[in-house]
């Protein structure tokens, strides 16, 4: 299909309240993956580029840090009424760029359009603390302040809820922000970026440099004018950072990777559990930090569960995420589908036997892969080990609940584990028992509510918490104030 240049869309860096380009600025293309067509261009920030946007925040930010709670809160929810009006354009622009089905992004749309609403509210509830004293005529209080520019580093599987967990918690705060999307969605963060400009934000306050995660990443990392950075992505790239950061002694929030796991005992409703082990493995193509990699389950239902799996499995359309029906749309680029080829290859190799899909769907694009599960995997084989971040499900035969739970927390993960039975004596340990930092009995591995904090344990995370109001943990500092009167 052609297309004319009138449809492309093109995206320019953010900084200080004006959409800027160079003379000699570089442009990368984002590129549809369910069709290998242009979406449009973007440009590539240089490092002054960088400087000059993490300047514009701190300079906004003496401003900002004084605008009343209301005044801030009044920007959020004003933004959020934008959000509702555009939300199919920029529901569109996201399926184009990262291929998820329309109506999970419209779904995004309306997870950002919550959060404004959320941190708006939670402005009024940023306590502080009233300490009794030690001694006579004084007062202590403790208060929450906060910290001046925070780098926002986010990945393309939700091209906008992760942004708006970061950047609404961290404005409502008193901070400023400078935000570097991925690269694969950086015209969806420029439509999110026009409607906060719209929303009527001062100048400087947010700032957007799209390009390389490489350069744009590391100068923000390394700048001494960022007093946080607050990533969600790869534990590779996350280590990194942390390492990058330390010298400035930046505050660093990691949302790592994830290798989750749906157990499943011989007490469970089973079809209740196939639709769970299903929803979480395959929406958004597998391409979720939450999403089930592993079932885990009991050897005498094994059977019966894996049968029940394939079928709801198989009623799954996959396709282009603009069509009507679609449920599981491409991989994000033909180097994750690539990887995901890999994957299954080596699992083959280590043992595991195909029991639905197994190959690439190149007869309808480059990206698709059919949404795939491999019986017979053990708990030490690659495929059970390491995050996939595509369609594959691995199914692990356990005997009981104690060597279902060590097989769970036996990754080097911790983000969600879900767990199916109908004894409250197994829920109740496993909530327990797993050492995640999210835990469902009776639902699959991803869901997550608005103010329920989010993130995870072990190489998932560095301990800090998205979300809900634990967010101000990362977003502001504590001050103590002695008065003696
Ligand atoms: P990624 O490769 O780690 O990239 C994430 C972000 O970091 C992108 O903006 C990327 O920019 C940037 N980046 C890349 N290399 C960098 C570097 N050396 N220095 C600084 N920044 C750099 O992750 P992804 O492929 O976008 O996303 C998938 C991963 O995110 C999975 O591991 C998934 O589990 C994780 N994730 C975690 C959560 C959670 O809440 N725990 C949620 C969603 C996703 P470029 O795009 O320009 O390279």
């Amino acid at each position: 299909m052609s297309q004319t240049k009138t449809e492309l869309l093109q995206g320019n860096l953010y900084i200080n309240g004006e959409w800027v380009s160079e003379e000699e600025q570089t442009y990368f293309e984002s590129i549809n993956p369910a069709t290998q067509e242009l979406v449009g261009t973007c440009a590539a920030a240089t490092a002054s580029q960088v400087d000059a946007a993490v300047n514009a925040a701190s300079t906004a930010y003496s401003h900002w840090k004084n605008t009343s709670i209301p005044e801030r809160a009044a920007f959020l929810t004003k933004a959020a009424s934008l959000f509702e009006d555009k939300k199919e354009e920029l529901a569109q622009v996201m399926t184009k760029e990262m291929g998820k089905p329309l109506t999970e992004s419209i779904g995004e749309v309306g997870v950002v359009i919550a959060t404004a609403q959320y941190m708006a509210g939670e402005g009024r509830r940023l306590f502080g603390e009233i300490v009794p004293a030690g001694f006579p005529d004084r007062d202590i209080k403790m208060v929450r302040e906060p910290l001046g520019v925070v780098a926002c580093i986010t990945p393309w599987n939700f091209p906008v809820s992760l942004a708006s967990y970061k950047m609404f918690a961290a404005l409502i705060a008193g901070n400023t922000v400078v935000w570097k999307p991925a690269s694969e969605v950086a015209l969806s963060a420029k439509i999110f970026m026009e409607i906060l400009h719209a929303a009527g934000l001062p100048k400087g306050t947010i700032n957007l440099l799209t390009g390389s995660g490489r350069i744009v990443g590391q100068r923000l990392a390394t700048h001494s004018e960022v007093k946080v950075i607050s990533f969600t992505g790869s534990t590779e790239v996350g280590q990194q950072l942390a390492e990058m950061s330390s010298k400035t002694l930046k505050r660093i929030s990691l949302e790592l990777g994830g290798k989750n796991a749906v157990i499943v005992l011989k007490d469970a409703d089973l079809d209740k559990a196939a639709e769970g082990i299903v929803k979480s493995a395959f929406t958004t193509t597998g391409q979720r930090c939450t999403a089930a990699s592993r079932v885990i389950v009991d050897r005498s239902v094994k059977e019966e569960l894996l049968k029940k799996v394939i079928a709801l499995t198989e009623e799954m359309k996959v396709g282009n995420g603009l069509e009507q029906g679609v449920v599981i749309g491409p991989l994000v680029n033909e180097q994750q589908c690539r990887l995901v080829e890999d994957y299954v290859q080596k699992a083959v190799e280590e043992g595991g036997n195909i029991a639905l899909g197994g190959r690439a769907l190149s007869e309808i694009g480059a990206c698709y892969y059919m949404p795939t599960i491999i019986d017979n995997v053990h708990s030490n084989h690659t495929i059970a080990q390491e995050e996939i971040f595509g369609p594959v499900l691995a199914f692990i035969e356990v005997n009981g609940y104690e060597e279902a739970m060590r097989v769970n927390n036996g990754t080097m993960y911790g983000l969600s584990t879900s767990i199916y039975t109908s004894s409250l004596h197994y829920a109740s340990r496993a909530a327990k028992d797993a050492v995640s930092g999210l835990v469902y009995i009776n639902n699959g591995t991803s869901n997550a509510e608005m103010g329920v904090a989010f993130g995870g344990m072990k190489m998932s995370g560095n301990g800090h918490r998205e979300v809900s109001h634990h967010a101000f943990d990362v977003m502001t500092e504590w001050k103590s104030v002695y008065t003696n009167y």
